[in-house]
């Protein structure tokens, strides 16, 4: 089969498999598909618009453009859509026309909230809806959220404005560290002091979450009422000493290149090239760290170039297995063709497996197998 110098394919059956399994585990929490950085890689509208095939109704896009981009993909009104990360003159109007949900850390963004949608409701009359809002607070981690001091003035505010016909208060949350045990139930007994506190002050909260792809699958009782993963969905274990078939998990991604020469020499070594370097995302760190499958054998990588790898091999290798130019070389996947997983790259390298298919450049394409796309 001919294929591109390099690519990535994204199996969607996987994904799929990957997302009906984390929500029967999480349940009867709901599961939200977190797809902020173009789905960690894999691509946001065919990954979203898989999620939903497989009854996923909630989404966390992080910033507005994309959370928007997505609602205008085609995606219905009863897949809620969350943005949470909010740059400073964010364009709220055009999130809450596009029905997007809204995360909200400071009396701050509530104001200038509630003064886009006073504006639209004058402008939209009986089609503006008010958007709902979820209320984040920080319990430790210190990447947005309102402080405990601050909470009851957000809480206050918001109420305020639901009151007024402005917002619609629906979600508390926060984000933990996901590091220890300790640190997790602290932040677990913060949150919940401060959804009382927001029912203390007339919030109608209906929506508690806290838990990531670690803790929500490690731990039932910071499930809550939904817990937001990425990492899982894509078959990336987030926690240490486990491979993605230990917790039900497969690999969605798996990048292909071909063999683009190959040398060997008078002493007996050869040098394979394949057509995947740093141009391509991929971290010069590799080198002298991790594999690549060719005809099922691994070789190591031993230098990362602009545009291609050098892996090192011998000329028996060579011989024996008929190793040639056009060889289709797997970087990493599932393991099936005697690949590395990307969560190994990741351990291998010091970074994480997310990061790595994170920063896949834009110009690789991405092929998607399975699915209903
Ligand atoms: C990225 C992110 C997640 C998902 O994290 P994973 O560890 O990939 O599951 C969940 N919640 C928030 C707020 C995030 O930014």
């Amino acid at each position: 089969m001919i294929r591109p110098p390099i690519e990535a394919v994204i199996d969607l059956d996987a994904f799929g498999a990957n997302v009906t399994h984390l929500r029967a585990t999480v349940g009867p929490a709901r599961l939200m598909v977190v797809v902020k950085a173009d789905a960690y890689g894999h691509g946001r509208v065919p990954i979203t618009r898989e999620a939903v095939r497989r009854g996923i109704r909630d989404i966390g896009a992080l910033d507005l453009e994309s959370a928007i981009a997505l609602r205008e993909s085609g995606l219905a009104d009863d897949v809620a859509i969350l943005a949470w990360l909010h740059q400073p003159g964010a364009d709220f109007a055009a999130g809450i026309r596009a029905h997007i949900d809204l995360g909200v850390s400071s009396p701050a963004e509530l104001e200038a909230i509630a003064t886009a949608s006073a504006r639209l409701a004058q402008t939209e009359g009986h089609a503006f809806v008010a958007p709902r809002l979820h209320l984040k607070l920080d319990t430790g981690l210190h990447r947005n959220g309102a402080t405990a001091e601050v909470w009851p003035q957000l809480v206050t505010a918001a109420v305020d404005a639901e009151r007024a016909g402005l917002v619609r208060v629906h979600a508390a949350w926060t984000h933990i560290a996901e590091a220890s045990e300790e640190e997790d139930t602290l932040a677990l007994e913060r949150f919940l002091a401060g959804v009382a506190v927001a029912r203390e002050l007339g919030a109608d909260i209906r929506l508690r979450h806290l838990a990531a792809s670690s803790a929500g699958l490690r731990r039932a009782n910071v499930r809550l009422d939904l817990v937001r993963m990425g990492g899982h969905c894509w078959g990336i274990p987030s926690f240490d000493g486990v491979t993605p078939a230990d917790i039900g998990l497969v690999p969605v991604m798996t990048l292909h290149a071909q063999v683009l020469g190959v040398r060997t020499t008078e002493t007996g070594s050869a040098s394979l090239y394949v057509g995947a370097g740093y141009g391509d995302g991929l971290p010069r760190r590799l080198a002298g760290r991790v594999a690549v499958a060719v005809r099922g054998v691994r070789f190591a990588v031993v230098a990362v170039e602009r545009d291609h790898l050098e892996l090192t091999a011998s000329k028996d290798d060579v011989r024996a297995l008929g190793i040639a130019t056009g060889d289709d070389a797997v970087l990493f996947g599932t393991g099936a063709e005697g690949e590395q997983t990307v969560r190994q790259w990741g351990d291998l390298t010091g970074t994480l497996g997310d990061e790595i298919t994170t920063r896949i450049a834009a110009r690789v394409p991405r092929r998607y197998i399975g699915g209903s796309v």
